[in-house]
């Protein structure tokens, strides 16, 4: 038996109409009921242009009222939004569609002209659909299949090729009360999305508002100054980063401190390297670690508020609805992750082959090696992809890169293995400087903190470093870069 509950946004829109959901960083609110009808008269101007139960709709833009209204309107009609990245190359986004089965794209008036010149049957911005007639002959829903897929948003293609991930309403259901359950809900809660609304952290959030009755802030990108400031003055409570974020604030926020309606810093999407969390706890920022994927609909395991302080570098447990195992823990205890819960993806789309690897009797392997403390404490160690295995001893990247990001100089850095004769792989590492540092400065910074097998065995000194649309460190593409 299939359960529905009635549609969040109707709903939300009945029991407190006049409250605001949506906050403008031009001063501009909408309040739940506004936020209703302007979705429910997008829905009937798509559905004249045969948008219906079942129709993939890619979705182009970068944070908008009018990208929020598009999303909410599909799930007026049982149509599946498919979220694109808007830094993907059009070849990207050209396979992305294909794969996802997607007709008709919507796009912002600033993604149009790019999007017109890829392969897709129908490209039309919100304000071309703005125009059209609304078709008031077709029945919007009234309620919601938890068991319906709602959104498709692709991972981000850090190891290996993006896989179209399926998220039902149940899914976002379960992710939002999962969060609500460990961070609480506050009365004055206001909650900023400076993420993209097509990554899963910021989508979630804005399905989170209409479910708690809570207000967003949106931010079209992220911009430090203007989050800074968002957080000093406008009442924020809760904030989503990620980890560069995080250090550009800290910078922007200087000798000062943020108010106390600031409780929480939701930190996600990657690795957090201590040095970083430890400044942050100085500045007294509430910065609760989490860990999750696009796979489980966002966080899946978080560190709650009581713990924050003194599991530091943890991402926490895995929230109430969820569970969390260590697979095949080898000596240090270190294993894969595993998950299952209601906000875990049922599969990837039209990918058989993934889905066999990934799910195994309703657990989702990660690809992520982590253990757990003796509290039972989840701490996420790096990707199975990229361990390096020297002379017999497991080294794992992320733990070089953190100890690196804690030298001044340096600004980002890499770490990935090289073949090696005598040791099978050894790790090197790929810096990005700040200030001017050299290489024997380097060594001897990294010999007073690591074994010595964990010492790269080179540092090369380079501009960047490879990253994909989501501005993930891609490891795979260091080797590239060595001279
Ligand atoms: P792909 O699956 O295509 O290779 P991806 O895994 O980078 O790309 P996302 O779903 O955007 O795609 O990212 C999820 C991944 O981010 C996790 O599997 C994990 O590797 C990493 N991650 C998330 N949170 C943390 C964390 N707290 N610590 C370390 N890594 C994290
Ligand atoms: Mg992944």
């Amino acid at each position: 038996m299939s359960e529905t509950i009635p549609h969040w946004l109707t709903k939300q829109a009945d029991i407190n109409p006049n409250q605001t959901a949506i906050e403008l960083e031009n001063g501009e609110t909408y309040t739940f009921k506004q936020l209703k009808e302007a979705s429910q008269c997008f829905a009937r101007k798509l559905a004249a242009l045969n948008v219906h139960e079942g129709t993939h709709v890619g979705i182009l833009s970068g944070n908008s009222i009018e990208m929020i209204v598009a999303i909410h309107a599909l799930s007026y009609l049982g149509a599946v939004g498919v979220l694109l990245n808007v830094r993907l190359s059009r070849p990207e986004l050209e396979f992305q569609l294909k794969d996802a089965n997607v007709s008709i794209v919507l796009t912002s008036d600033k993604y149009k002209m790019s999007a017109s010149q890829i392969q897709v049957s129908m490209v039309k911005s919100f304000s071309e659909i703005n125009v059209l007639q609304e078709k008031y002959n077709i029945p919007l829903k009234t309620e919601l299949n938890l068991e319906d897929v709602f959104t498709v948003i692709y991972t981000s293609g850090t190891t290996g090729f993006p896989k179209g991930v399926l998220h039902t309403y149940g899914n976002h259901w379960w992710s939002a009360i999962g969060s609500a359950l460990n961070l609480g809900l506050n009365k004055d809660d206001k909650w900023l999305i400076p993420l993209p609304i097509f990554h899963v952290s910021g989508l979630s959030t804005s399905i989170k508002s209409l479910i708690y009755g809570m207000p967003i802030y949106v931010l079209e990108k992220f911009d430090v100054k203007k989050v800074h400031d968002a957080i000093m003055s406008k009442g924020i409570t809760i904030v989503s980063v990620v980890t560069v974020m995080v250090q550009k604030l800290l910078n922007e926020l200087g000798n000062n401190r943020y108010p106390n309606t600031l409780r929480c810093m939701l930190l996600g999407g990657g690795p957090a390297p201590k040095p970083l969390l430890e400044k942050a706890k100085e500045k007294g920022i509430p910065v609760f670690q989490s860990y999750g994927m696009t796979e489980t609909s966002s966080q899946i395991v978080t560190l709650s508020p009581q713990d924050a302080l003194k599991k530091l570098g943890s991402a926490g447990k895995a929230l109430f609805p969820a569970q969390l195992r260590i697979d095949g823990g080898n000596e240090d205890s270190i294993g894969e992750i595993i998950v299952k819960g209601p906000m875990v993806t049922k599969g990837y789309y039209r990918n058989e082959e993934a889905n066999k690897k990934s799910f195994h009797n309703g657990w989702l392997r990660t690809g992520d090696m982590g253990y757990l403390d003796d509290d039972g404490f989840l701490y996420v160690v790096d990707r199975r992809k990229d361990l390096i295995i020297s002379g017999g001893e497991n080294i794992y990247p992320s733990e070089i890169e953190s100890v690196l990001s804690g030298m001044e100089q340096i600004k980002e850095v890499g770490v990935t293995g090289l073949a090696d004769e005598t040791w099978g792989q050894v790790p090197i590492a790929f810096v990005v400087k700040i200030k001017d540092v050299t290489a024997s400065e380097v060594f001897s910074f990294l010999r007073q903190r690591l074994a010595k097998y964990k010492i790269p065995k080179e540092i090369h000194f380079v501009e960047e470093l490879p990253r994909n649309a989501s501005n993930k460190l891609v490891r795979s593409k260091l080797l590239e870069l060595r001279r």
